[in-house]
Formats: structure tokens, sequence, C-alpha cells
């Protein structure tokens, strides 16, 4: 009874953002639950190399190459997803950009708003784009990928973008789940630590004074791999949560304790 709740068969679950690093293992456990994975990525190339990794694994999956900054294109994207698949059950919100370790004041508008567009912005028109279909329904389940950059200031390397698009991505996620909690769709996040993923190449592999900065500042003292948020979005996902709406969920290996 308790592990059906986890079982997502029959679902259909877009994951933006998920032909590597998180969103790729995001679209994994998915699929090991039951869903029907839609993988959107930027790049062609990547998703189709996802999709093939996931269809190995037997699981039903498609790609869809979109760019989440393009509130027309994603409007399209629900639309056409629905029109095919009949549904959409689940929406992971895990496009993002960090190009960290850019003091504020050498801040460029491009470089703010690079990052704005994908990770607030982004987030933000696909809610509203598979949040309708939801709504419709009476029935979904939205997690964000926010960021313990949410909760506190990141150590050594200056990011006020990132840090302020995440705090912003947390609180976007209450506000539509206080908006839509009677109508049937869960809205929640997860806010990871340190993930080993490109994205986060240039402190594990290319800096090791931060890097160890990173670890020292972390209870756990380690980083963390991308099946590990996968999981708790997983989790979030299911009908194991169908009381959770509004959560931001903290898998950080202690970072906030301190
Ligand atoms: P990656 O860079 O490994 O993967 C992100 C994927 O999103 C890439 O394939 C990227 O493509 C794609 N993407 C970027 N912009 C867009 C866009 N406009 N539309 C669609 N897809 C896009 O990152 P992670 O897996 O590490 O991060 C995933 C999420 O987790 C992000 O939201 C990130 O902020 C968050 N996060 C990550 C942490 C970490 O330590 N790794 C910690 C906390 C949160 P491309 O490479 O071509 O840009």
């Amino acid at each position: 009874m308790y592990l059906d709740k986890l079982r997502l068969d029959g679902r259909v679950a877009v994951v933006t953002g998920g032909g590597q690093g998180i969103g790729a293992a995001c679209a994994r456990a998915l699929g090991e639950a039951g869903a029907r994975v839609v993988v959107a990525e930027l790049m062609p190339e990547r998703h189709e190399a996802c999709v093939a990794d996931l269809r190995a694994l037997g699981i039903e999956a498609e790609g869809l190459t979109l760019d989440v900054t393009r509130s027309a294109a994603v409007d399209e994207a629900a639309t056409g997803i629905v029109d095919r698949l009949g549904r959409v059950d689940i929406l992971v919100n895990n496009a993002g950009v960090a190009k960290s370790d850019v003091p504020a004041e050498e801040t460029s508008d491009e470089h703010w708003r690079f990052h704005m567009d994908v990770n607030l912005d982004g987030v933000f028109w696909c809610c509203r784009a598979f949040g309708r279909p939801m709504l419709d329904r009476g029935q979904g389940a939205i997690v964000n990928i926010g960021s313990m950059s949410g909760f506190i200031v990141n150590k050594p390397q200056p990011q006020s973008f990132y840090n302020a698009s995440k705090a912003a991505v947390h609180h976007l996620t209450k506000s539509l789940a206080a908006e839509w909690g009677r109508r049937g769709v869960r809205v929640n996040a997860v806010a990871p630590t340190y993930i080993e993923t490109p994205l986060t190449a240039f402190g594990i592999e290319e800096n090791p004074d931060m890097y160890a900065t990173w670890l020292e500042m972390t209870p756990m003292g380690r980083v963390g791999q991308p099946h590990e948020i996968a999981s708790v979005v997983h989790f979030l996902a299911s009908d194991a949560a169908s009381l959770m709406t509004g959560a931001i969920v903290l898998a950080d290996g202690g970072y906030t304790c301190w």
C-alpha cells in the first residue's frame, strides 16, 4: 500500500532541462516508477541521447526541443503534449543556469537577465502553461528545482543573480501552491546543496580551493549526486506526498544547519 503510492504508472511527466545532470536523473526516477517521460531540452542531441538511455532501460520516453525562456514555445509544447498524450500529470521545472563567481558590481545586464530568464521566468512560463491543463483536470504535481542558494549566500563564489533567482523560485512555488491548492494541483520545490553535474564543474573540477570550502561548510562533508535529488523529486511528484504543497524541501547534506 505505501510502496504503491510511489508508483506513477499511466502518468505523463515532463522534465525541463532533462537531458543531463539532475534532470536526467529525475527523468529516470519518474520513468522507473512507471511514468511516460518527456525530456524537454534546449539541445536536440542532448534529449536524443537521454531518451535513448531511458528506452534502453525499458522506460517510455520521448524528447522535445524546448527553450523554457520562450513563453510562446512553452505554451505550444504544453498544448502539443496534451493533444498527443492526453494529459500531463507531473512537471519538473529543472532547467537552470549558473554562471557563478561574478561579483555584483561586475554583473552585466545581460548576465543578470540570462539567469532570471531561465531560472525564474522559465519556471513561471512552464508552471503557467502546464498548470492550465492540470487545473482543467483538477489533478497534477509540479516540482520546481530551487536551491539552498535561495536560503543562504554561497561561499566563496559571488553569484547574487543566481541566489536571487532561486529565492524567487521558492516564493513562486508557495504562491502557486496557495492559488492552486483547492484545485488539485500541488506545487513543491527541492532545494539541493552542491550536486556533481556539469553546472558545478567550475568548482569541483577546476577550483580545488573553492571545492575544499564547499566541503568544509557541509556537515556531511561531501557534495551530492543527481540521483539523491531525483529520489526527492520522485517522492514529491507521487501520491506519497499527497498532503504536501508549498514545501521547499532541503536536500543539502546539512549545509544550512551552520
Ligand atoms: P546542468 O547544467 O547539468 O543541466 C541543466 C540542463 O538544463 C542542461 O542540459 C541545460 O542545457 C538545460 N537548459 C539550460 N537552459 C535551458 C533552457 N532555456 N531551456 C531548456 N533547457 C535549458 O545543471 P544541473 O543538473 O546541475 O542543474 C539542474 C537544476 O538544479 C538547475 O535548476 C540548477 O540551478 C539546480 N541546482 C543545481 C545544483 C548543483 O549543484 N548542480 C544545486 C542546486 C540547484 P545547456 O547545458 O545547453 O545550457
